[in-house]
């Protein structure tokens, strides 16, 4: 840590949410440069999930009724809470805005969940035209963040952009249904590089149906992972 980074830890902040001053307190080891502790509490989850698709239930359950019909293609979903204010305007800001400082504090919203953290962390590739466009690949930072805090923590984990490429810059996933969103991706992604663990964790801001992560999944399988978890800031109900 430099000198001016030190200082400013000193330095009484606002909150960027209530915009009350956040005193510096040797007590509390706050991990979060934007918010005071009580919006943090807001920030997070509340509401009991499914561990495995990561939609609200009525208690916290390993799969819902849905999950064992039709259990998607990938073990785990982590996410902060549903696709809601005040974190969607963060999401929102991070993808569309280029406020790329906001991965940082909201990949530490997101860290805690996660019990044991897979060591190969697979962002979700945007097409190059689209990179080109928007200048950087959201998951692909928050991927970064993730991976830096467990490694300060002494946990094995790492980033692997390589695995993945996209060969079809598909329209926007946003306004389609579930059956247009599952073909607009089907041949969208190319496995490049076999991934080195047997546990792999997909990085992505928001899953919606979740059909993106399928094709990855998919693939994922037939070269040997045998654990797929989901990674993500928030979970949209799925759309009819
Ligand atoms: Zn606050
Ligand atoms: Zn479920």
């Amino acid at each position: 840590m430099n000198v001016l980074d030190k200082l400013k830890q000193w330095l009484p902040r606002q909150c960027h949410l209530c915009r009350i001053t956040i005193k510096h307190d040797v007590t509390q080891n706050n991990a979060f440069h934007l918010w005071c502790a009580s919006c943090v509490d807001r920030l997070k989850h509340t509401s009991s999930r499914c561990q495995r698709c990561g939609l609200p239930t009525l208690t916290p359950v390993p799969q819902c009724g849905q999950c064992l019909a039709h259990p998607p293609l990938w073990d785990k979903l982590y996410c902060i809470t549903d696709y809601q204010a005040p974190l969607k305007q963060y999401i929102q800001a991070l993808k569309y805005q280029k406020q790329f400082w906001l991965a940082a504090d909201l990949s530490a919203l997101l860290s805690p969940l996660i019990e044991s953290p897979a060591p190969e962390l697979i962002p979700v590739p945007l097409h190059w035209r689209r990179l080109l466009t928007r200048n950087f690949n959201q998951s692909e930072e928050l991927a970064h963040h993730l991976a830096k805090q467990w490694q300060k923590q002494g946990v094995n984990c790492s980033v692997n952009h390589q695995a993945f490429r996209r060969t079809q810059a598909t329209v926007q996933q946003k306004g389609l249904n579930k059956k247009e969103r599952t073909r607009n991706v089907r041949h969208a992604f190319e496995l490049r590089q076999v991934p080195l663990s047997k546990h792999i964790a997909l990085i992505d801001d928001v899953v919606t149906t979740g059909s993106t992560l399928h094709p990855l999944c998919k693939a994922l399988r037939r070269c040997g992972v045998e654990t797929i978890d989901v990674y993500c800031l928030a979970r949209t109900p799925e759309p009819k």
